[in-house]
């Protein structure tokens, strides 16, 4: 029997909890504040943000959105990053891409305070993360991971987790989190050899590879739990990295997609707001 957990449920949760500490804030005097720099023009990022704001506004958090001009170069995302970073009335700072110009938000991400940085986009919130140090925010995805994880009782502690990609904004991170946890973490990507025997070793199986249904029966040992985070194009809709169909009747427990680690991710970007306009940003 495979479980399919439900993210949006999870998220709802999560969403009252904020919307709750948000109220406090507001009553004394506190309004949380989000400012989002995104690229002009570009659909997907433009869809997104829509629904940053209508999370914002759910939980009573005033997001701002900026708009670069498609002619923007790195020094000035990085200094219009630092500016807003500095306004003292806003408390959270976040980057969309895709950016002008293919600029990577590793390369501009630095312009964004650590305590202000929601969804890990500087090198120093990540490089704070795997030294184990407070004041810095875990990107919105791989937190979402963890929390999924929170929030179903898996045991991480000697378990072994493999996580599938390696990028700055979820691979590394979720990895770096689940090690802070004491799982025993192997990460892989597109050059590790023999994948399905790697991911057959993990009880705890985290995908972000960005390959529609990479993942098939082959990779999940019986009563894993399989966290798909991808997000593939498809006809129709979107599906994930993994092929739910199958690998159910083999894992104890699967995100779908849609309505998995997405809406955690959302409003895992809501609660890091709120712990950064109360001053307390997190490592792990
Ligand atoms: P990247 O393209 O930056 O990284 C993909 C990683 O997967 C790379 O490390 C790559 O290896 C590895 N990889 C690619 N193909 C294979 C393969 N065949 N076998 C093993 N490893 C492979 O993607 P992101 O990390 O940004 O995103 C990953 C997925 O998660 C995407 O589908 C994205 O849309 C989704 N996503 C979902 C979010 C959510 O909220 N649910 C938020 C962010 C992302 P190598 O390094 O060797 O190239």
């Amino acid at each position: 029997m495979t479980r399919v957990i439900d993210g949006k449920a999870i998220a709802a949760a999560m969403n009252d909890r904020t919307a709750r500490s948000a109220a406090v804030l507001r009553e004394r005097g506190v309004i949380p504040a989000l400012a989002v720099l995104t690229p002009a023009g570009d659909e997907s990022a433009n869809w997104y943000v829509r629904s940053i704001e209508r999370a914002a506004a759910g939980v009573g958090i005033d997001c701002r959105v900026h708009q670069l001009a498609p002619a923007a170069d790195a020094a000035l995302i990085r200094s219009k990053l630092g500016a807003l970073s500095e306004d003292p009335a806003v408390h959270a700072v976040i980057c969309q891409t895709p950016l002008p110009g293919g600029v990577a938000v590793a390369a501009v991400g630095s312009g964004i305070a650590a305590g202000k940085d929601v969804d890990g986009a500087s090198p120093v919130s990540l490089g704070m993360l795997a030294a184990g140090l407070p004041g810095a925010f875990p990107p919105a995805t791989a937190a979402a991971v963890m929390e999924i994880l929170r929030h179903e009782n898996v045991p991480l502690g000697g378990r072994r987790a493999v996580v599938i990609g390696r990028s700055t904004v979820v691979g590394k991170p979720a990895a770096l989190l689940l090690l802070a946890q004491d799982a025993t973490v192997t990460i892989s990507h597109s050059r590790t050899r023999n994948l399905a025997d790697v991911c057959r070793e993990a009880d705890v199986l985290v995908v972000a590879a960005g390959q529609p249904e990479l993942v098939g029966a082959g990779h999940v040992a019986p009563g894993a739990v399989v966290i798909d985070v991808g997000i593939n194009p498809a006809s129709g809709g979107m599906v994930g990295d993994v092929s739910i169909k199958a690998v159910t009747g083999i894992a104890s427990a699967i995100t779908p997609v849609p309505g998995g680690v997405g809406p955690v991710t959302t409003a895992q970007l809501m609660s890091h707001t709120i712990r950064a306009a109360l001053g307390i940003g997190l490592a792990r």
